[in-house]
């Protein structure tokens, strides 16, 4: 008899995606549930972006494109990089992949060998544990605390590091927690880091635009990090372009061309199509794209307040990404409404089914204290959800 591979088995299933698809269920039972499990900007594509890709299919655009990228969207990357970060690129330093998340795949499948130790400071994003597993890497999660804003600190680092560590892997502004290391918080970082030369850190800055304190900080322009940082981007998120599908690196041209000859035997590269529209997308002023920073920064003021009048509900203010992330254990031990809560999954699912609003559980993060709310959601839906979370929890 067959089975599936030990690999596949092993492998959890997307915490956030398995929540949409309860959520949907519920739906079709007729319930009106309110989605705020999602990672997904509530956005449309600007018209601008549109407009090139359609361009681009009257263009003909339709055949194989280099496998990492056009050279006029290499280009383009490579003046972003220079523009918004301070970092100098050349063509064989870039690779387009099909989202970030094939780019962290690419860069998990090159660069860890079985047994290979990642840390990550977590919450983390939830893919990260098992994309660095599928490369039989082994994730070393680093609690943080919400009283440090869930940032590492360079003596967590530290002490997390063993002869195995081969990589490090955070995003910032994180998704969890929307929390942006500041500048002096990754040079005590690099300093740890400087002490083993053999650590490669990838630095998932796909949130980069949705922040709002101001200040975006890449760890590849921190003294001695370039070398050795592999910076992770997308369109996904600022965009709105999560269904297009382009991600892309900047590393190390060793690492860059290895995540090349991956994808040449797993995609021959991003969609074509998409990769046009990326050009117009990157090429654009970010103020072109601040009307959706705005909206986000209001909504985040919105749930904070909102938050503030629910007894029980624990928050950092979050600098970026569109996320909130309260720990919740006050209710841990609790019964509501004849349902013990005994965990964050507990918490999630009791919301989903007495309040009609759908969260994710921090578990899926790495903080089993936690859930995830998403606030890329309208206005009303926000203050709706709210509402009904609050009624729940009396
Ligand atoms: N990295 C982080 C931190 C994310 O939150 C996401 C999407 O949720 C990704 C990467 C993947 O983005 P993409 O749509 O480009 O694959």
């Amino acid at each position: 008899e067959q089975k599936l591979s030990e690999r596949i088995l092993n492998m959890s299933t997307s915490a956030t995606l398995a929540m949409a698809a309860k959520a949907r269920e519920l739906r079709a039972e007729g319930k009106d549930i309110i989605g705020l499990s999602l990672g997904e900007p509530d956005f449309n594509t600007p018209d601008f972006i549109k407009e090139a890709a359609i361009q681009a299919i009257n263009d003909n655009y339709n055949s194989y494109s280099p496998v990492d990228g056009y050279a006029d969207l290499k280009d383009a990357i490579i003046t972003k990089f220079k523009r918004d970060n301070n970092l100098t690129y050349k063509p064989d330093q870039i690779v387009v992949s099909t989202g970030a998340k094939q780019s962290l795949a690419n860069i998990a499948l090159v660069m860890i060998d079985p047994g290979d130790e990642v840390i990550l400071p977590a919450p983390y994003w939830v893919s990260y544990s098992d994309i660095v597993k599928i490369a039989e890497g082994v994730p070393v999660e680093v609690p943080t605390s919400i009283e440090n804003d869930f940032k590492m600190t360079p003596e967590q680092l530290e002490a997390a590091i063993t002869p195995k560590t081969k990589m490090l892997w955070y995003s910032s502004p994180c998704n969890p927690s929307g929390s942006v290391y500041s500048r002096e918080e990754l040079e005590a970082l690099a300093e740890v880091l400087r002490k083993h030369p053999q650590i490669y850190v990838v630095s998932d800055e796909i949130y980069e635009h949705i922040n709002f304190a101001g200040g975006h900080i890449s760890m590849a322009a921190i003294e001695g990090m370039y070398d050795r940082t592999v910076t992770v981007n997308g369109v996904s998120k600022a965009f709105a372009m999560t269904g297009w599908r382009i991600g892309y690196i900047g590393a190390p041209s060793w690492i860059a061309r290895a995540c090349n000859k991956m994808q040449g035997q797993i995609t021959s590269g991003a969609n074509c199509i998409a990769q046009r529209a990326t050009i117009t997308a990157l090429e654009a002023p970010v103020s072109k794209i601040q009307y959706m920073i705005d909206e986000f920064h209001k909504r985040r003021d919105l749930v904070l307040q909102l938050l503030s009048e629910i007894d029980g509900f624990q928050v950092n203010v979050p600098e970026g990404a569109f996320y909130v992330f309260p720990n919740i254990s006050a209710f841990f031990g609790k019964t509501l409404k004849g349902k013990k809560i005994e965990n964050a999954s507990d918490f999630s699912l009791y919301l989903l089914e007495e309040a009609n609003v759908a969260t994710v559980t921090g578990e899926a993060f790495g903080n089993p204290n936690c859930i995830r709310i998403s606030y890329a959601a309208s206005e009303e839906e926000l203050k709706e959800a709210l509402k009904r979370i609050k009624e729940a929890l009396v």
